[in-house]
């Protein structure tokens, strides 16, 4: 293997970099047990006997309906995931969430109402909430009778959050909280009855507080005028000398950011995983409508180029789910360690893996703001009619790439993240990096290659872990801790991050299919195969771009050089390989790998 040695310290957050995982180590879809399975299909029913059929009015907001159908949600006992069972929850795994965020995925906007009432809305009472708070709350918020949602962003604070200027004073008499501010796009703020609000003590000390609706000075403002998810609920709220009873502070004054950030990681990570329902969903229907449509006498999904539209959604669909289920499975592992405080440990699990919670969220959202553009441009003119649900699901879309923290903020974080823990020591990335300067001085290296099927992918996959640490390296040497400054670079670093872990969980997805004689082996195979093909090009190219800008001269002539010996690698006919993915989707109008 041509990455470094495999240790058990490494078994954590962005380890995937330097570190090699075995097909045995990673969570894949085919693992599912019968209950999660149980668990997928309950929600498929609830969505298609519950949801959909309103869909048209919910679009049209008709007054009560989604929040009705959220607590609908909480009779069949959806709504206590992630709350501990003495609060009246079900205490769900991680693995199941996630199945829960991806079934819903297939009408946005009550995947946003679900999300901001049991992710963002529930997960700060959860993780940073006294025991009288979860007593007195989490047992209605599972149970649907209390709806909850969560306001961080302000009118002049969205990606910077902590530049809020809501203010929290204690009242003379010491009882109260009394806030003052404003809150914008507050998801299901017209509706719920438990709003999480971040507000600043005497205005520096950024904190949260649990704002119960009907507290006198609090205000709702106006549903806004969205350009998509528009059966969801999204407002402004407004405060003015709002009091909230002092126990109502959640966690510790000034420690507002960790309850913010930490919420925000289990958030992204839902996003993700409902952005893969939903391009699913795409998927499925744009297979159907091709083979109903004809052009030039011939069904279009017989035509070269409608059928590489299906089977590069299926690639990256499956490149996606690899990645959610892998993380998921890492996370739960983590945090069903042995280990007396439950809920402390989830929070760190979710903190140890915010790389890749980071990651899902960015490649879960332009998966599926691709998939709903090639499904527009499958249906054609139909497809830009409001008749067909393609063009509402391409408006819904393109909300994921923004909130839950932008993609530029997500990309950032990826890689502050990553030079966090280097610089700590805890992620071994430098000696990684000179390990590797050393080798590239020394000439060609006689590592053994890989063998059997896929070696080589897993030859790339190696070479990609090297190319990062060349560029990333490079990039760290010559701006040390003014790296953030120059986000270019960053964002092409993420970019060769994303690709790597992609990579990686899908090969290993189809070598622990292959080992187990999966139905569908050879087919994820193939899947594989395309994805890596053209993620080494993008991976060459992302780091041909951080290292120009980076070093001249010579230094970057004999980096290039490096640079394309490493990121060599052998043809393969990936057009042959996406029509055998569409045929495979064409064959049962759906993604091939579901539950695989
Ligand atoms: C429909 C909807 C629902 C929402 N729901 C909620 C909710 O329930 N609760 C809540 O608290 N918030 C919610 N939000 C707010 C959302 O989280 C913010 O819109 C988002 O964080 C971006 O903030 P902003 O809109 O102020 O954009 P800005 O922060 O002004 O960003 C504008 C652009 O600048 C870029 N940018 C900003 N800073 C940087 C930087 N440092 N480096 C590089 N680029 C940068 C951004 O990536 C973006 O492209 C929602 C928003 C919408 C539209």
């Amino acid at each position: 293997m041509a990455t470094t040695t495999v240790s058990q310290t490494l078994n954590r957050g962005g380890a995937f970099l330097i570190a090699s995982t075995g097909p045995e180590d990673v969570f894949t879809p085919a693992d599912l047990n019968d209950d999660q399975r149980l668990l997928g299909r309950t929600i498929e029913e609830f969505i298609a006997k519950e949801v959909v059929p309103h869909i048209p009015e919910l679009e049209k907001h008709k007054e009560g309906l989604m929040a009705e159908l959220v607590r609908k949600a909480g009779e069949v006992g959806l709504l206590g995931a992630g709350i501990p069972e003495e609060y009246g929850g079900a205490a769900l795994d991680k693995v199941s969430s996630v199945i829960v965020s991806e079934k819903l995925g297939v009408y946005a906007s009550f995947t946003v109402a679900f999300g901001a009432h049991t992710g963002i809305g529930t997960i700060p009472l959860v993780y940073f909430g006294t025991d009288a708070q979860k007593k007195k709350y989490l047992p209605k918020i599972a149970s649907g009778e209390m709806l909850a949602c969560y306001a961080l962003s302000e009118p002049q604070a969205g990606s910077d959050a902590l530049a809020a200027r809501a203010r929290a004073v204690l009242s003379p008499d010491g009882k109260n909280w009394l806030l003052t501010g404003q809150k914008m796009w507050i998801s299901s703020g017209g509706f719920s009855d438990l709003y999480t609000v971040f507000a600043k003590v005497d205005g520096e000390k950024f904190s949260a507080f649990l704002v119960e609706r009907g507290t006198p000075g609090f205000t709702i403002g106006a549903e806004e005028n969205k350009m998509g998810i528009r059966g969801s609920s999204t407002v402004p709220l407004f405060f003015e000398n709002a009091p909230v009873p002092k126990e109502n502070l959640l966690y510790e004054i000034g420690r507002g950011h960790i309850v913010a950030f930490n919420t925000l990681n289990a958030g992204r990570f839902s996003l993700g995983a409902s952005c893969a329902g939903g391009a699913k969903q795409v998927l499925g229907l744009s297979s159907k409508y091709s083979k109903e449509r004809t052009a030039f006498g011939k069904s279009i999904c017989e035509f070269g180029l409608v059928k590489t539209k299906l089977g590069e959604m299926a690639i990256r669909i499956y490149a996606l789910e690899s990645m959610i289920y892998r993380t998921a499975g890492t996370i739960e592992g983590a945090a069903s360690a042995s280990g007396t405080d439950k809920v402390k440990q989830a929070m760190q699990a979710l903190e140890e893996y915010a790389i890749e919670s980071s990651i899902i969220k960015v490649v879960g959202s332009e998966t599926l703001d691709y998939c709903a553009d090639e499904g527009v441009q499958i249906f054609g003119g139909y497809g830009f009619h409001e008749d067909y649900p393609v063009a509402r699901i391409y408006r819904d879309s393109r909300i994921n790439r923004i909130f839950e923290g932008t993609n530029e903020i997500n990309r950032l974080v990826i890689i502050q993240m990553l030079l966090k823990r280097a610089m700590a020591g805890t992620l071994p990335l430098i000696s990684a990096a000179k390990k590797l300067a050393e080798e590239l001085l020394s000439g060609p290296s006689f590592e053994e290659a890989p063998s059997g099927a896929l070696a080589e992918e897993e030859r790339a996959l190696g070479q990609a872990k090297k190319i990062f640490l060349l560029a990333a390296g490079s990039a760290v040497e010559k701006f040390r801790d003014k790296l953030a400054e120059n986000q270019e670079i960053v964002g092409s670093l993420a970019n060769i991050v994303m690709d790597i872990y992609a990579v990686e969980s899908s090969l290993r997805r189809a070598q622990k299919s292959a080992a187990a004689k999966g139905q569908a082996a050879e087919l994820m195979a193939g899947a594989t195969r395309a994805f890596t093909y053209d993620a080494m090009d993008r991976v060459e190219k992302e780091a041909r771009t951080a290292l120009a800008g980076v070093s001249d001269g010579d230094t970057l002539t004999t980096q290039l050089a490096a640079l394309k010996r490493l990121a060599k690698h052998a043809p393969v006919d990936t057009i042959a390989l996406r029509r055998r993915l569409a045929d495979a989707v064409l064959s049962q109008d759906r993604y091939p790998f579901d539950g695989r």
